[in-house]
């Protein structure tokens, strides 16, 4: 920080003129940083207090009506939720199906504790589609764990070891209008799936508050097209993965899921049927529509042309497509040779190549330093 104590030694020692107004500028740097996560930490990033600091509502398009409160008006949300609990007596909310007795207190292949909710974090994001950034940031909230458990992932801590906090369906409708009070332009369910009960009876609890925000379902793709249709009418904007096209890819690195490819097509076809194709509207931000999010891979592990081809001949052409360069080798991606490095533009220009030849048109293309 810049203390009177660094000023004055700033201005006492005898420096050219260049060095003085380097140092300055280093500490004016240090000052603006300081003050940035200052203001940043003194707001509660996870309590919810009644008297919050945030006094930022959201800036979202006035004609925009999220899908959600017509089935919350209706009764039909709550009866939802309610259908979506009674599945966790023999759990098969996700494509492993894996009978746990959830409602006793058990865990299945996810790691989900019985019907307890565990929370990693919530906070406004930057680093999403800009679409879905805007100025106010996607209000994240990162759920632990995870049914796929690839073993790449980068968020390996809080969906392999599930590292958050015990928290309650009240409290995530708190986040949710946290999220909203402090200017984010949606809800962003990061992993939703195993705990889509609680999710949707936390929906219930914040519409009834005044949530007004269109819901975002971050989703490996690998879902149920039955569970799905639950969440026809509540969900507004699907954010799926589209990981593999070669089942034997994703047995390999996501914890034997062969049926991934088969599944993710029929969940993508069913998401589009809901929300149909994501359009900004006049204000730059996305309120309802699919966003497909594509990584690309070392070594075409994720077949990604294919994927490509799929979803040309399968969607619109204006479907918007995330094709993602930022893979990083993480977790246990180093005990495997062919993945343990960083894509090269080689890689990432053949994928964007072909989408284009394929007539793709609203494609979202990233530029990184470690493409070449
Ligand atoms: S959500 Fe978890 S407990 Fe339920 S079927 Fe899937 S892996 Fe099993």
């Amino acid at each position: 920080m810049l203390t009177i104590e660094k000023m004055e030694d700033l201005l006492s020692k005898e420096f050219t003129r260049r060095e003085f107004f380097k140092r300055l500028g280093q500490q004016c740097l240090r000052l603006t940083l300081f003050s940035f996560f200052f203001d940043w930490f003194k707001e509660p990033s996870f309590a919810i207090k009644k008297n919050t600091s945030f006094k930022i509502f959201a800036d979202i398009d006035p004609d925009f009506k999220p899908a959600y409160l017509k089935l919350h008006r209706s009764g039909e949300l709550k009866k939802r939720a309610e259908k979506l609990w009674e599945i966790m007596e023999n759990c098969a909310l996700c494509p492993r199906q894996c009978g746990a007795q959830r409602l006793s207190g058990k865990s299945g292949f996810c790691r989900a504790p019985g019907t307890k909710l565990v929370i990693s974090s919530f906070h406004p994001h930057f680093g999403e589609e800009r679409p879905l950034v805007g100025r106010g940031g996607s209000g994240t909230i990162f759920l632990t764990h995870c049914n796929l458990r690839c073993i790449f992932c980068q968020n390996w801590e809080i969906s392999h070891l599930g590292r958050g906090s015990e928290t309650n369906i009240e409290e995530l409708a708190g986040m949710m209008l946290a999220l909203q009070k402090r200017g984010c332009h949606n809800i962003n369910l990061v992993t939703p799936t195993h705990y889509s009960a609680h999710i949707l009876k936390a929906i219930d609890i914040a519409a009834k508050k005044g949530l007004r925000l269109p819901i975002v379902w971050n989703t490996s793709g690998w879902e149920l097209v039955e569970r799905l249709e639950v969440l026809d009418g509540v969900v507004d904007i699907y954010l799926p993965d589209f990981k593999y096209w070669d089942s034997k890819m994703s047995a390999k690195y996501s914890s034997g899921a062969e049926s991934y490819p088969e599944v993710t097509k029929k969940a993508i076809l069913e998401m589009h049927r809901q929300v149909g194709v994501a359009k900004p509207a006049k204000d730059g931000l996305i309120y309802r529509g699919v966003i497909i999010r594509h990584l690309v891979m070392p070594h075409n592990v994720g077949g990604s042309e294919k994927v490509i081809e799929w979803i040309a001949k399968n969607l619109p052409k204006d479907t918007y497509v995330n094709i993602m360069a930022q893979y990083t080798p993480t977790y246990k991606a180093y005990d495997y040779p062919e993945i343990s490095r960083r894509i090269t533009r080689k890689e990432y220009e053949r994928v964007i190549k072909r989408a284009k030849e394929l007539g793709l048109t609203n494609l979202d293309i990233q530029g990184f330093w470690w493409l070449r």
